[in-house]
């Protein structure tokens, strides 16, 4: 796999349109586990059916099943160019998943692009989402559930990937474009590192 490009960062910090927006770009698949989660739980699969409770509380999900869906996906035939990972790891558990999952496929995490947001402008974003999209966990309850979730579980993310060297942080409190801009130099930057 030759492009491991992972987004990080707050519920509602604007990792999935940023995500979106470079694997448009660079025509690498954007591999959201929030998505796949979200249309498992549409389709009524077996997955769907455990997890729909999960993420409607604002917990996560349990790493093996995520990581068992995330495998499958990377399989598919669009994933060999790479991957741009949104919402994947979210754990330490994880992020060691992800590492052997790349590794097997001859690949590494070639940066990781931390979207820095404050609380405060969390919040306001996740409960506008709410109006516009009705998404089952953008309620106020499992908005502060996901936002204390994230600083216990994946926000300890950001030292293990600095002390690796792939963190990039990007301060996500601005326009779509500017912080586009910045996310678009940072993966140039470490295109240019890996050749
Ligand atoms: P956001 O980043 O706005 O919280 P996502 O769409 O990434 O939204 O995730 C929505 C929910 O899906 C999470 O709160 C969690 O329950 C579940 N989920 C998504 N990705 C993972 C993951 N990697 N591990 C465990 N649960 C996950």
């Amino acid at each position: 796999m030759p492009s491991a490009i992972v987004f990080f960062g707050p519920p509602g910090s604007g990792k999935g349109t940023q995500a979106s927006r470079l694997a448009a770009s660079l025509d690498i698949p954007q591999v959201s586990t929030g998505d796949l989660l979200r249309s498992h739980v549409a389709k009524g699969t077996p997955l769907g059916a455990i997890a729909r409770p999960i993420m409607e509380s604002g917990a996560l999900v349990p790493d093996d099943l995520v990581t068992k869906m995330l495998k499958e996906r990377l399989a598919e035939k669009d994933a060999a160019k790479g991957a741009i990972f949104d919402g994947y790891p979210r754990t330490v558990a994880q992020a060691k998943s992800l590492d052997a999952l790349l590794r097997e496929a001859g690949g590494e995490v070639n940066v990781v692009l931390f979207i820095d947001v404050p609380d405060a402008a969390l919040v306001e974003r996740l409960l506008k989402r709410a109006v516009l999209e009705g998404r089952a966990d953008d309620t106020k309850e499992t908005i502060a559930e996901r936002l204390r979730v994230y600083r216990a579980k994946t926000a300890p993310l950001a030292d293990l990937y600095a002390k690796s060297g792939a963190l990039v942080t990007i301060d996500g409190n601005r326009a779509v474009e500017a912080v586009a801009a910045d996310v678009a130099a940072a993966v140039r930057k470490a295109r240019q590192g890996v050749a």
